[in-house]
């Protein structure tokens, strides 16, 4: 089995299939501080041979183009982005606790686990909220069409 691994997943620390082949794109690798108290973790599955590697820009930017469609993109980041490209890319299943890390993979039909929480059941949708004048939207806009204030991502719907 491969494993693309994120963030979360090397911070969580639990259930890492350390017999199995595990991966992480160098983005990963720079959110986790040296000498920190991950660090140590980080070192055991180098040791259990994790490689890391950058998906090719192909395929980041089809993975790009189906965040921005599904409105993942405002919550994702690069390095997010890469671990779905990543997984894309070996053919692998991607160890996250990130719901919209999940979301998207699913959206993509890439294969994903929970290490700590259970993953998500359906894909999930978001609403949106003006900071200024707290008015809901089902859709993220440039700016809130009442008011001008900023609009973010907010709320979880099922
Ligand atoms: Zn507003």
């Amino acid at each position: 089995m491969k494993y693309v691994l994120d963030t979360s997943a090397i911070l969580s620390g639990k259930n890492i299939p350390l017999d199995d082949d595990l991966y992480v794109p160098p983005g990963v690798l720079s959110e986790i501080s040296e000498g920190g108290r991950w660090h140590r973790k980080l070192e055991m599955m180098r040791a259990a041979g994790l490689k890391e590697l950058n998906p090719p820009g192909n395929v980041m930017t089809r993975v790009k183009d189906q965040a921005s469609r599904t409105g993942d993109d405002v919550r994702l980041s690069d390095t997010d982005l890469e671990v779905v490209a990543l997984a894309i890319y070996v053919e692998g299943t991607i160890l996250t606790d990130d719901y919209s890390i999940q979301n998207l993979a699913k959206s993509m039909d890439v294969e994903y686990k929970g290490v700590a929480q259970e993953e998500i059941e359906e894909e999930w949708e978001w609403e949106y909220r003006c900071a200024k004048c707290h008015r809901w939207y089902k859709e993220l806009k440039d700016e809130c069409p009442r008011c001008g204030g900023e609009v973010r991502s907010a709320r979880l719907v099922r």
